[in-house]
């Protein structure tokens, strides 16, 4: 018995050094961690598989706590005013006084609220936060007409008088939400590419009324991957049936990052806010490409924090290399979590939590981020690429 068991090892110790050297050679001779074990049992020593003897919590339920003392600096509110690009959220006679203390308490002077609709819709909303004078605090991007469904020959055109109609009546911006170009069908039945010649108009109208043009392209790299246990996202995709990309027939991330590549180069005098750092904050070398390439298209981090937090330095040098190319963004209201981005954007704390487990299996660390830095991160670049945004009261 014990013999086969120790023929069984050396075979499997063999099998792993082979997979190492095949390692070896893609990472530079780094050990990636692929653990080699069956499932259930978890490497030991090199090629010795064991199981623990206790059952293994699920890795929902397993939440160690972390034994480091190291340095706690909570930013509940950030150092410079901050324009929130990219929110949801837009006040009303109901909201407004809870949301203006809130957003002081965080030190967000402006919201502005990429749901904005159009046409009526739009100058309501405009309409309430003018009469409450309340222009320095909240503004709307549009979201063009229709939702950009049912594209067929002539809706370019149309699109375009309607963004011209909704900036009449106060948009500073245009939002594209992700299901364009990635699940919006035209009338023939096929999907709407971001690219779309027929849409050329209404980037010629976004640069003739001097406003960026915001579009969320596709999601994370691994939404369009299995659920495998290789997975960094599996828990999230496990929970949220809307945020599977993977089925075949389903559009492939590299497809959508190519087509909205092509419409950035095809409009250099459109100015384009990559939504959620082009998803591209797993690969800052790849966002870096698109910045030099593209010097029309500028960066926002919403809900990408867990990328940034976990590559501190990477992602310091990038921010001070293109400082002057990213923009503040959290997407959801959630008054709670913004300081989680402080945190991380002005100190040096290590290995601290970041606030939704299922988007992160890992801890973050801070950027330390220069003053210089902060101010365009936090409101400078966003008022050079949003005319529309309030232009007096910042800090010089
Ligand atoms: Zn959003």
């Amino acid at each position: 018995m014990a013999m086969v068991k120790r023929f069984g090892a050396v075979v499997g110790a063999a099998i792993v050094v082979a997979a190492i050297a095949v390692v070896a050679q893609d990472t530079g001779g780094v050990r990636s961690h692929p653990n080699p074990c069956p499932p259930g049992q978890t490497e030991v020593r090199v090629g010795r598989c064991q199981a623990p003897e206790f059952p293994p919590p699920s890795i929902v339920d397993y939440r160690p706590k972390s034994t480091l003392v190291t340095g706690v600096h909570p930013v509940p509110k950030a150092k410079f005013p901050v324009v929130d690009i990219h929110s949801h959220t837009g006040p009303t006679p109901n909201s407004v006084e809870r949301l203006l203390k809130e957003m002081d308490a965080l030190n967000i002077r402006v919201l502005n609220n990429l749901s904005g609709g159009n046409g009526d819709s739009l100058k309501q909303r405009v309409e309430y936060i003018r009469t409450a004078k309340l222009t320095d605090r909240f503004t709307v991007f549009a979201n063009g007409l229709s939702g950009f469904n049912g594209v067929e020959p002539g809706y370019g055109a149309k699109a375009a008088a309607q963004l011209e109609q909704d900036v009449k009546s106060g948009a500073i911006g245009l939002k594209l939400f992700k299901q364009t170009g990635m699940r919006t069908l035209k009338k023939d039945g096929k999907r709407l590419q971001i690219d779309d010649p027929e849409l050329d108009p209404v980037w010629e109208a976004a640069a003739r009324l001097n406003i960026p043009v915001i579009i969320h392209t596709a999601e994370p790299q691994e939404f369009f991957e299995q659920p495998t246990v290789t997975n960094e996202r599996w828990l999230e995709l496990a929970l949220f049936r809307d945020r599977r990309n993977y089925d075949p027939g389903q559009v492939k991330f590299e497809t959508l990052m190519t087509e909205r590549n092509n419409l950035y180069q095809k409009h250099p005098k459109t100015r384009f806010i990559a939504a959620h750092f082009a998803w591209h904050a797993n690969d800052l070398a790849k966002a870096g490409k698109l910045l030099d390439a593209c010097p029309n298209v500028v960066l926002e981090v919403g809900a990408i924090l867990y990328d940034l937090g976990r590559q501190p330095r990477a992602a310091h040098d990038f921010f001070v290399k293109y400082q002057d190319r990213v923009l503040f963004g959290k997407d959801s209201y959630e008054p709670d979590e913004f300081p989680f981005y402080w945190r991380v954007f002005e100190t040096k704390d290590e290995y601290f939590d970041y606030y939704r487990d299922y988007h992160a299996f890992w801890k973050l660390y801070g950027m330390d981020l220069p003053d210089g830095v902060l101010k365009k991160l936090y409101h400078q670049n966003a008022l050079r690429v949003t005319p529309g945004l309030p232009k007096t009261g910042w800090p010089q």
